[in-house]
């Protein structure tokens, strides 16, 4: 061993003293890494499983929606970036279950319109072949009988056109009268109208025609000092007339088909009342629709089309009025219009 000078000897007594210490620290170090190191580890892991199965789940979603399950969502867990996007994908779903519902529906009524129509072009054929054919009978039958017609039988088929080219004269007004009203084109031309007065008049027109005709009474009842009414007068008239009509269709003679107008609560009231046979309870939800007409009807061979009230229900809602029914089988129909006052 050599000799040391005085200085080089205190050196290697620091450095002598400074080993234990160095060791200590080790120790500590290599104790603190044994106690932190594993959990983190432990910790990193579930972080990092729990991070792939919410993206997994994300995935799954994602692909049911692809297959057209709109109402998948997924649950929003946690706070961080995979949560966030867990939330858009909810929100991008919500939107394209809402976005896909309305396609739906407007592709549901688009087919249900397509039916409507090819049915209402079916009925109309159908409505006007009838009376074509009859006419087109009664004059092959004029013909084949060449002139050997005696005017009784002439007058007796002549009637008959006459009444097949009214009904279709009277089915032809009402189907354009419905296509301009169903394309919002009516036309309405309304003015403050005194309703007394067009009742009356109409009534007066035609009560005489139905009495010789059918023996049924049309009368009217018209409170007085009533206000004026925005309406189309024309089309006013023609509400009017199909329901007169109606009434003395389905009234025996000897009944009565009453007209009343009145005022009533901010509205103006006019009521058309038959003593005539009365509508099933079964047939009042439909008697408006296109072409419907009561089994009654067919059966007692009552001519009509089914497109009146559904005429009077347009003309009067387009005029912002009400229109209802209560009747009772075997003691007549009350049919109520509302329309408010100026
Ligand atoms: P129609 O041209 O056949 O009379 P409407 O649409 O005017 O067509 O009426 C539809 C159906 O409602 C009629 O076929 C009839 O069965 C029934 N109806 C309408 N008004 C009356 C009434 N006043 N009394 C009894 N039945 C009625």
């Amino acid at each position: 061993m050599g000799t040391y000078t005085l200085e080089e000897r205190a050196s290697l007594r620091a450095l002598n003293n400074l080993v234990p210490l160095m060791v200590i620290v080790l120790v500590m170090m290599l104790l603190i890494l044994v106690a932190v190191l594993p959990p983190a580890i432990v910790l990193a892991y579930f972080a990092a499983r729990r991070t792939t199965r919410r993206i997994k789940t994300l995935a799954e979603a994602t692909a049911s929606v692809r297959a057209g399950s709109y109402e998948t969502r997924v649950q929003v867990q946690g706070e961080d970036e995979v949560a966030s996007l867990q939330s858009d994908f909810n929100a991008m779903a919500e939107a394209l279950q809402d976005t896909m519902a309305e396609l739906s529906a407007e592709r549901d009524a688009v087919t249900q319109l397509l039916a409507s129509r090819r049915e209402l072009m079916a009925s109309i054929s159908h409505e006007l072949r009838t009376p074509v054919a009859i006419i087109n009978g009664h004059l092959e039958s004029l013909q084949s009988r060449g002139e050997v017609i005696s005017s009784e039988a002439l007058n007796h088929d002549t009637d008959i056109m006459l009444g097949e080219t009214q009904r279709l004269q009277h089915m032809l007004d009402d189907l354009f009268t419905l296509a301009r009203a169903e394309v919002g084109q009516l036309d309405l031309n309304r003015q403050p109208v005194d309703i007394g007065a067009v009742v009356e008049n109409v009534v007066r027109a035609i009560a005489p025609i139905y009495w010789q005709k059918q023996r049924v009474e049309v009368v009217v009842d018209v409170q007085q000092d009533l206000p004026a009414v925005m309406v189309d007068r024309v089309r006013l008239e023609q509400v009017l007339h199909n329901l007169i009509r109606n009434g003395v269709r389905h009234t025996p003679p000897g009944g009565i088909v009453a007209l009343s107008v009145c005022d009533g609560d901010g509205q103006l009231m006019i009521q058309v009342k038959d003593t005539g046979q009365g509508i099933a309870p079964e047939d009042l939800p439909h008697i408006w629709e296109r072409f419907y007409r009561a089994e009654s009807a067919r059966q007692q061979d009552i001519r009509g089309s089914g497109l009146g009230l559904t005429l009077v229900k347009d003309l009067v809602e387009a005029m912002e009025g009400t229109v209802s029914v209560e009747s009772q089988i075997g003691q007549g129909s009350r049919f109520t219009i509302q329309l408010p006052v100026v």
